[in-house]
């Protein structure tokens, strides 16, 4: 049976991974130190040890080693800047010597904001990015970056059977939506369901492509089980824009809220448009997304409002 480790396997992306590594029969491990977590996601079948991924190492083999471990909500990391960069530092080396005793695949999830202010929307793989090396999201993007570079040393060097994905807004069911920790989507559907005011960062004008987490669930288990992947950098996400301010109309109108859209300041080095080019999962796996974003936030809003009313 094949044994998959898993750092952040507590948080979103990472606990939907756990449950399809089940279905399949693959026996998973999650390292977390549930920084970003309020409750143990996982079931309780699962090996979970509670630890930050840079201190973390194991002589165990694992098939799969994969590294989740971040916090990748911008209000959470800019108040966590030396937690966010050592897990997408210190934390990738930890996990690549692991893959590399194991003689197992590696995959990392790097980011879409690797690419800072992109010029080139949707932002094709071979784009280098331009980001501000000591702003104030660079514990998060520089972090990432470094990570993608020592990942491919690793590969280059040691001949770590190492894969990149780099996901483009994912959501869905089971995102947290609270405090610094909650993302644009599931922030917006929660005030909304409240009828409390959908507060809008700058003029609204900025734009993010969101991808549901089925579909990245689908291609990312693609990804990494596939042979022959070895060295490869992909992007996972959708190449259709919206504006945050059109994703606040279209959730309140979804919602039948009553909730009033305010603006406030703009975040720094907020980008401003963000978009994936897709043709290179399509060309490579024959895949789009399948769930549309209104599907995705019907699927979501449901499963807030069960939650809250
Ligand atoms: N945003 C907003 N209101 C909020 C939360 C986020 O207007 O309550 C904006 C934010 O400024 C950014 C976009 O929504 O332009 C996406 O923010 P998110 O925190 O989801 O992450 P990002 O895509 O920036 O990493």
């Amino acid at each position: 049976m094949n044994r998959m480790l898993i750092s952040g396997g507590n948080g979103f992306l990472g606990s939907h991974l756990v449950s399809k590594a089940m279905k399949k029969g693959v026996v998973a491990t999650v390292v977390d130190d549930m920084s970003t977590s309020k409750d143990i996601n996982v079931p309780s079948s699962v090996k979970f040890i509670k630890e930050k991924i840079e201190n973390f190492n194991t002589e165990e083999k694992f098939d799969f080693v994969v590294h989740l471990a971040a916090r990748p909500s911008p209000e959470d990391y800019v108040e966590h800047p030396i937690d966010a960069i050592l897990s997408n530092s210190a934390g990738t080396r930890n996990m690549l010597d692991i893959a590399m005793n194991s003689k197992g695949v590696f995959m990392y999830t790097s980011s879409s904001e690797i690419y800072g202010e992109a010029s080139i929307i949707p932002t094709p793989e071979d784009y280098y990015g331009y980001v501000n090396p000591n702003g104030i999201r660079s514990c998060y993007d520089e972090g990432k970056r470094f990570s993608e570079a020592l990942i491919m040393a690793y590969h280059r060097e040691r001949h770590v059977d190492t894969r990149i994905q780099r996901p483009f807004n994912v959501y869905g069911p089971g995102i947290r939506a609270d405090g610094g920790y909650g993302r644009v989507i599931p922030r917006f559907i929660v005030r909304a369901l409240m009828d409390e005011d959908i507060i809008v960062h700058g003029d609204g004008k900025q734009t993010r492509s969101f991808l549901y987490i089925d579909d990245w669930l689908d291609l990312t288990w693609e990804f990494l089980t596939s042979p022959n992947l070895a060295g490869e950098v992909i992007n996972i996400g959708s190449s259709e824009e919206i504006t945050i301010y059109e994703l606040a109309e279209m959730i309140k109108r979804m919602t039948g809220s009553r909730s009033r859209i305010t603006f406030e300041k703009a975040r720094e080095n907020d980008p401003r448009r963000r978009a994936a080019d897709t043709r290179k999962i399509e060309n490579m796996f024959g895949w789009k997304p399948t769930v549309s974003l209104e599907e995705g936030l019907e699927r979501t809003i449901e499963w807030f409002r069960k939650r809250i009313k």
